[in-house]
């Protein structure tokens, strides 16, 4: 992220983030323009050899500015939901750059997203073909068709966000696929436009992406063998980010292993990277409330819980935590943890930390998987969220209100 310190104090681009705090208080989602751009161009710049489209996953962060930048820069989006749609429209969006994955989509959505003209749908079983075919002539409309397969191999990544193994929920199996897409040419309101998979996601390492690859690739080439010929290939998001001492994996090293495999090859590349692009240009402004000296331990209780950040509760995440500003206060191991009552809300675990009660912590690599999961447990509004250009602040969202909260609410009689 866009982050430097200057006389010992804090800064996103050229904005303090003590300023950001008095202007906003806090929890406070800050985000750089200038990284989620850089993380973008580093897309375009690593797969420019072969012709692509960047689908944003949007579960990664789904507000509505972040959706505004990748669509000025030219980005289609991966969405998982009627909602995500709705989100990327009213964001810009182009739909005609829309794919749509997951593995419950309702007929409601399937007719909102055939209404708004988007690119395919990932479909991730026969029931769901099925059912698409059935939605698509009651609307009168041909659904464009890319299946998930699942190429059963090991992304070496954390159990919950591991998704291309036999075991998990997602996709069809890759043996199966020739099948369905028999089965998908035969019905009459579908027409076949690509394939899709995505292994996982925080991917440290290139080789299972590349297994993928070859093993989707194999499978277009057998169905181009049956007739079946598909306009892209889609492999899915997954590349990881360094949250802490994790060497992410080189994205010119991943362009060039599919510039290998594309050369001379006619589909188009799809990829639907989220963390990568949002993950490192986004921190989590927070103050320390209390400091608990602890007989074994000592706490810093912040204003930020796990309901604004959830990753460290949901999968134990690490994320690094620094002081906003350095003060000449005793080093000291501290649990940071949040005001919820539950024991998994926590923020990060023995870290040494020059801090008094009253400073601003910046939790760093917050930007993917952060907003995009917060909740209102224990009745706490959910973050506001700033847009940093160079010295510009934008408030992008504003601070939750108690109001709306409640709005929706109501007392039965
Ligand atoms: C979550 C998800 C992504 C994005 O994964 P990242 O690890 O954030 O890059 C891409 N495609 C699908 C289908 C997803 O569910």
């Amino acid at each position: 992220m866009m982050l430097n310190r200057h006389d010992g104090h804090l800064f996103v681009e050229d904005v303090a983030l003590e300023t950001l705090a008095e202007r906003f208080g806090t929890p406070l989602y800050v985000y750089s323009r200038a990284a989620l751009e850089a993380a973008y161009q580093r897309y375009t710049r690593a797969f420019a050899a072969t012709p692509h489209l960047i689908c944003y996953a949007v579960k990664a962060n789904s507000s509505l500015a972040i959706l505004n930048l990748f669509a000025r820069l030219g980005a289609g989006f991966d969405i998982v939901s009627g909602g995500e749609l709705v989100r990327v429209l009213a964001a810009g969006g182009d739909p005609g750059k829309v794919v749509f994955s997951g593995v419950g989509k309702t007929a409601d959505e399937m007719r909102a997203a055939l209404d708004a003209g988007i690119r395919c749908f990932n479909v991730e079983s026969a029931s769901e073909l099925q059912r698409l075919n059935r939605v698509a002539g009651e609307v009168g409309k041909i659904a464009p068709v890319s299946f998930r397969v699942n190429p059963d191999v090991d992304p070496k990544t954390h159990p919950y966000i591991s998704t291309g193994l036999k075991q998990n929920k997602f996709g069809i199996p890759i043996a199966e696929a020739p099948a369905l897409y028999q089965l998908a040419a035969s019905l009459p309101h579908l027409k076949i436009t690509g394939i899709d998979c995505h292994i996982g996601s925080q991917l440290t390492d290139l080789s299972p992406l590349a297994d993928a690859a070859d093993r989707v690739l194999a499978l277009v080439d057998t169905l181009a063998r049956d007739g079946i010929a598909l306009h892209h290939i889609d492999l899915g998001g997954g590349v990881g980010i360094r949250y802490c001492d994790e060497t992410p994996p080189d994205l010119e090293a991943y362009g060039r292993i599919l510039a290998e495999r594309f050369a001379g090859r006619h589909e188009q590349l799809l990829l639907e990277p989220g963390r990568s692009l949002v993950g490192n240009a986004g921190l989590l402004l927070t103050r320390v409330e209390y400091l608990k000296p602890g007989e074994d331990k000592h706490f810093a209780i912040v204003d930020a819980a796990m309901n604004d950040l959830m990753r460290p509760a949901l999968y134990e995440a690490y994320h690094d935590i620094v002081a906003v500003s350095l003060r000449a206060a005793p080093m000291q191991r501290y649990d940071i943890v949040g005001p919820i009552c539950e024991t998994g809300d926590f923020i990060g675990f023995a870290r040494d930390m020059a801090i008094a009660e009253g400073d601003l912590l910046a939790v760093l690599s917050a930007g993917a998987y952060g907003m995009s999961m917060a909740s209102n447990y224990n009745s706490r509004p959910r973050a506001a969220e700033i847009l940093i250009d160079k010295n510009e602040i934008h408030l992008v969202r504003d601070r939750e209100t108690q109001n709306a909260m409640m709005a929706g609410e109501r007392l039965f009689c």
